[in-house]
């Protein structure tokens, strides 16, 4: 099966590149178009290039997770989008919508991150009145017959949500990362091994025809299967190099990955 089989059927989905400058496909984020609601999963890093002047009405952002790669666009989404709505995960509000909360966000962002926190850049508080949190099991009708349903996947980080559209899965950081056909562990540091393979098996069991990585793009389903596989043989010998100042980022990155994984 290419992978044009794959997507064909599928109109009102974009895959964006939304990392730095320096390595724009490091993050994707996407957006899901209905005819009730248009949703953006996840918000890149503050000095992303994502552009989404294509765009001109945006209802909902689910963030998966509260690290500094998925959630710095928010202050100038809000911006631009002035009806826009942010979700997180029930009881993590407060991370973005509190002073001591986007301290603690940049704190351990930048003592995981080392120097990559100063290439993703530094996150900003947002207004309290603009996020809304969620749960497992939530659904959201955006039209067409699309819902997208809130799925708690934890292991990467305790508050992670993957989201399922009827049968594309977007997992943020909770089923690897994929580069150059290498599979890297999304593990930095607190990293949940149990809770990871629990999630991980769980969203392979949901059958999705399409994966959503954050880090990696749009993927074959069966790359969950394979990193299922190299989770549970501890098989972390992840040699990819793709050149340049990206090859130099993806490189740190995991590295750090690694540490996570070695507790
Ligand atoms: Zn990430």
């Amino acid at each position: 099966m290419s992978m044009e089989d794959i997507l064909m059927p599928y109109r009102g989905i974009h895959a964006l590149p939304a990392g730095p400058p320096e390595f724009s496909d490091l993050i994707t984020v996407y957006i899901v178009r209905g005819d009730k609601m248009n949703v953006m999963i996840d918000a890149g890093v503050a000095n992303s290039v994502l552009d989404t002047s294509f765009l001109d009405r945006l209802d909902l952002v689910i963030i998966t997770h509260l690290h500094i790669d998925h959630i710095g666009l928010l202050p100038e989404i809000i911006e631009t989008y002035k009806n826009v709505k942010i979700a997180v995960k029930s009881g993590f509000k407060k991370y973005l919508t509190t002073d001591e909360g986007v301290k603690r966000l940049n704190e351990t962002a930048s003592r995981v991150l080392g120097d990559l926190y100063d290439i993703y850049g530094a996150v900003r508080k947002i207004d309290e009145s603009k996020v809304i949190e969620v749960n497992g099991g939530d659904k959201i009708d955006i039209g067409e017959g699309k819902y997208l349903e809130i799925i708690n996947t934890p292991g990467h980080a305790k508050h992670h949500i993957s989201v399922l559209l009827n049968d594309i899965l977007f997992t943020g950081d909770s089923a690897g990362a994929y580069f150059g056909d290498v599979i890297i562990p999304t593990s930095p540091s607190p990293f949940n091994y149990d809770e990871y393979i629990k999630s991980l098996k769980l969203q392979i069991d949901l059958k999705p025809r399409i994966v959503g990585l954050a880090h990696g793009g749009l993927v074959n389903p069966e790359v969950m299967s394979r990193h299922l596989e190299q989770m549970i043989k501890k098989d972390f010998n992840v040699d990819v190099d793709i050149g340049g100042i990206a090859g130099e980022i993806l490189r740190k990155q995991i590295e750090v990955n690694l540490r996570g994984l070695r507790g």
